[in-house]
């Protein structure tokens, strides 16, 4: 047993690190042990029970009806399903939406700045997606360009409370009402924030109504593995109407097996996560939750009032959230994806952005329960990467090496070729402790987005041969 542990620790030596607010993405630490101990002991209590079958393990109904009943009390109410994520969430949401309507060539609304969730629900069940533009002030989108986008095929109109990338909410009440009104399902993407505004609006923010209250929201999708700090694996979507709920579901009988009802995506899975959240909403319970919500809106807070005064750097828009975007003036000479690369070298990940819809690239910090005791060092760390960063200067990619990229025919290489072609050009791909992204987003930044998508793949494909 040691040896596995020493093997494990020697593998995860080159992580990021899970706990301590220094990775401003991806994990969400709440700064108390014992509440991820009772929910990694749970999880593990749990991790054999396969879900598949509910007749079989009546615990699985009991747990799931507590924690998305909760989810559904706090977020006004609805007829819910526990899932592994909120791309899950996501694609149930849109099956269900589709499966209601039937119409013959599916599109959906979606705003630009929509987490790429929709794109992959859209691709997998065959719907079509329409983009729709946010303002260059608010990043938010205007219920007036949702409208224009509505057609007789639209399954769904969508909005986000907030949107990842710069943590604003949508117009939501304006857009359910406008889709009411034609008839079309709004699903609301709370997935970030369905388990963070609540606590934020009692802390004191100003935060507008977005959930299944609102009159013309049909779905709700709201992530536990976020704000909820459950361990990964945990999400709820919520459906005004029990019908829709039902068509989000799957069951066959077509076969001479076992017969199969799925309320999700995946069939056979363990109840490990189902545990893990359960045990951490109880751990936590509503103080808990509204204590880490304080001391979140401060360190936004605070972190907001911080970067303004950093010379160069901007917050884009007002985030009503936790989730803050921050780019760099033109004029200031700082290059954001080197001072992310800096910020990295001093211990701390903030995620770059990349340049999309007329949006510039820009970095992004979410903000969680444990940031506030390190707010102040997140702040000094930032102003002094931003320095380091205005003295080393904008990236310089090879001359021609972006049309390059932009004219390969990425098909006839192979992952081999392609993986020597990126060091030749100084671009070591093979991942490690430190790796020095600012080339890498340069490159990806000048590119249109197919272009992106096809070498993301390549990227993936390369490191797992
Ligand atoms: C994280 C996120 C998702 C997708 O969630 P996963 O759990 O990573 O699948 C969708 N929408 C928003 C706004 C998110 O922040």
């Amino acid at each position: 047993m040691s040896e596995l542990l020493e093997a494990v620790s020697r593998l995860r030596a080159d992580d990021l690190p899970v706990r301590g607010g220094k990775v401003t993405a991806y994990v969400y630490d709440t700064g108390r042990p014992e509440v991820h101990e009772a929910a990694a002991r749970v999880y593990f209590e749990m991790l054999e029970t396969n879900t598949l079958d509910p007749t079989a393990f009546p615990s699985v109904v009991a747990m799931e009806k507590e924690v998305v009943g909760q989810v559904a009390d706090v977020l006004g109410g609805g007829h819910g399903i526990f899932t592994s994520g909120g791309t899950e969430s996501i694609m149930l949401a849109v099956k269900a939406a589709r499966d209601s309507l039937d119409v013959a060539r599916p599109s959906m609304v979606v705003p630009v700045t929509a987490h790429p969730a929709f794109h992959k629900a859209a691709h997998y069940l065959g719907v079509s997606v329409i983009q729709v533009p946010v303002s260059m002030e608010t990043y938010q989108v205007s219920p007036d360009d949702v409208a224009a986008a509505i057609t007789p095929s639209t399954i769904m109109v969508v909005v986000s409370a907030p949107s990842y990338p710069q943590g604003v909410i949508d117009p939501i009440e304006e857009v359910a009402a406008l889709a009411a009104a034609r008839g079309v399902p709004c699903h609301v993407d709370a997935c970030v924030g369905g388990w963070l505004l609540p606590w934020l609006r009692e802390a004191g923010a100003p935060v507008p109504p977005f959930d299944l209250s609102v009159p013309g929201v049909t779905s709700l999708s709201c992530d536990l593995h976020k704000f909820g700090y459950a361990p990964k694996g945990a999400s709820v979507v919520l459906f005004a109407d029990p019908a829709m709920r039902r068509k989000a579901y799957f069951a066959s009988a077509a076969w001479p097996g076992y017969t199969v009802i799925n309320a999700t995506v995946q069939s056979s899975k363990s109840a490990g996560p189902l545990g893990g959240a359960w045990a951490t909403m109880r751990a936590l319970g509503r103080e808990g939750y509204l204590e880490l919500g304080r001391s979140t809106l401060k360190a936004a807070l605070r972190l907001r009032e911080g970067l303004a005064e950093v010379p160069g750097l901007r917050v884009l828009g007002s985030p009503t959230s936790s989730l803050i975007a921050f780019g760099a003036s033109p004029s200031s000479g700082i290059d954001v994806f080197v001072l992310s690369d800096e910020a990295r070298r001093r211990g701390w990940f903030v995620q770059p952005q990349l340049s999309y819809a007329g949006i510039p690239a820009n970095l992004h910090i979410t903000v969680t329960g444990v940031t506030l005791a390190g707010v102040e060092e997140l702040l000094s760390v930032i102003a002094e990467s931003a320095a380091a960063a205005r003295e080393r200067g904008p990236v310089e990619v090879p001359e021609g090496l972006v049309e390059l990229v932009e004219t390969l025919e990425l098909d006839s290489l192979d992952d081999t070729a392609f993986a020597s072609l990126a060091s030749s050009v100084g671009v070591d791909l093979t991942g490690g402790g430190q790796p020095e992204m600012a080339v890498v987003n340069t490159i990806l930044d000048a590119l249109p987005a197919p272009k992106r998508e096809e070498i993301l793949v390549r990227f993936l494909s390369m490191i797992y041969t």
